[in-house]
């Protein structure tokens, strides 16, 4: 008998966990998902429920687990600024024992693993675009900093699980993702302004919307992810949308594809929130021939599309 990929989906049923386990069982491989439910939901994952290469797990990250697959994708962690400052302790410890706790069982098994890092690990960036070489401006005592340090901390476990242990470690910095199964009272810029759109309300512009962010779409972030698995690359590698956008652009885009006639309200800009942010992809497109495809209106149609049943 052929021997299944056998993959364990760490976050396996939050926004980019379901897409990836959808696309790792389409393969024909097997998934397990194992997730606390903290932001995850089973609606994203429900149908997969009868597949018999799929199997669900409830289990938290900060606590070991033993289990026999061959490939960890740890994903597990709050990631919408409302989320992980709701209980930000909690969100470190996620980061710190989820990650090592993810890396012995690697170890033990033999099991190559992808940490899903992020763009905040360059916090408010003082270079632009940001490059995988820079070191990042990062607060360490402020509102962001349970979420940006407990990366900055995952990866440095990795790369010590790496050196010292052998383990196959990924580093994949993931850059603002947007799509379908994205929960709509996650408070991220894309689920909230098209929410607002859909229910006629005011879009909420933070501060007067010239920060800049560069969106990416699910299905581009997902084929980078597992692109970069396959690959033997062993070192932080930026995955995300080079087109950068001011908040106030994307907010005039939604409301023209939605309703023109909707009126901004502007509300106080949160702490700490990066002025710019935009990857250099140099190295993913070297190292893994990967480029994200779709472009921001085309995406966003389809979030739309999705949202309008899943409000
Ligand atoms: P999400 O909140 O939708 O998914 C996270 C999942 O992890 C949820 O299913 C949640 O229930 C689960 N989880 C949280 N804490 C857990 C714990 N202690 N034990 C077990 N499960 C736990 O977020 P997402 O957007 O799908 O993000 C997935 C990963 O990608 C996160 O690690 C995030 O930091 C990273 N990332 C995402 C983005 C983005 O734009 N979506 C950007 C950068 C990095
Ligand atoms: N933002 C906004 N209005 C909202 C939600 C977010 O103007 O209703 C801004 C936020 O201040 C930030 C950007 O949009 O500058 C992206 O926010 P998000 O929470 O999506 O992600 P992150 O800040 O982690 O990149």
């Amino acid at each position: 008998m052929i021997k299944k990929n056998r993959n364990l989906i760490t976050g396996g049923s939050g926004f980019l966990g379901s897409h990836l386990a959808n696309n790792l069982l389409k393969k024909g491989e097997e998934v397990i998902c194992l997730d606390n439910f903290f932001t995850g939901t089973k609606k994203n994952i429900h149908h997969l429920l009868k597949d018999p290469n799929f199997e669900l797990i409830r289990h938290d990250v900060t606590e070991p687990i033993k289990l026999e697959v061959d490939k960890i994708w740890h994903l597990a962690c709050p990631a919408s600024p409302i989320h992980y400052q709701f209980n930000p302790i909690k969100t470190t410890k996620t980061s710190f024992m989820g990650t090592y706790n993810m890396l012995g069982l690697a170890k033990r098994i033999g099991a190559k693993i992808l940490l899903a890092s992020t763009s905040e690990v360059y916090g408010d960036p003082l270079e632009h675009p940001q490059t995988e070489s820079y070191r990042g401006s990062v607060n360490t005592t402020g509102i962001r900093s349970c979420y940006d340090e407990g990366k900055r901390v995952a990866e440095t476990l990795c790369s010590d699980y790496q050196r010292i242990h052998g383990v196959d470690v990924r580093i994949m910095r993931i850059f603002n993702t947007y799509g379908p199964n994205m929960r709509s009272d996650d408070g991220r810029v894309v689920s909230n302004f098209i929410k607002q759109a859909l229910k006629n309300e005011k879009i909420t512009l933070y501060g007067e919307g010239k920060q800049t962010r560069s969106f990416c779409y699910v299905d581009d972030l997902i084929n980078g992810m597992i692109l970069l698995m396959e690959s033997d690359f062993q070192s932080p590698i930026n995955i995300g949308n080079p087109n950068e956008f001011s908040i106030r652009e994307l907010a005039d885009i939604v409301r023209d594809l939605i309703n023109p006639n909707l009126e901004y309200e502007f509300k106080e800009m949160p702490k700490d929130d990066p002025k710019q942010r935009k990857p250099s992809i140099s190295l993913a497109k070297s190292i893994l021939n990967w480029e994200p495809k779709v472009e921001l209106k085309e995406g966003l149609l389809k979030t739309i599309e999705w949202f309008k049943y899943n409000l």
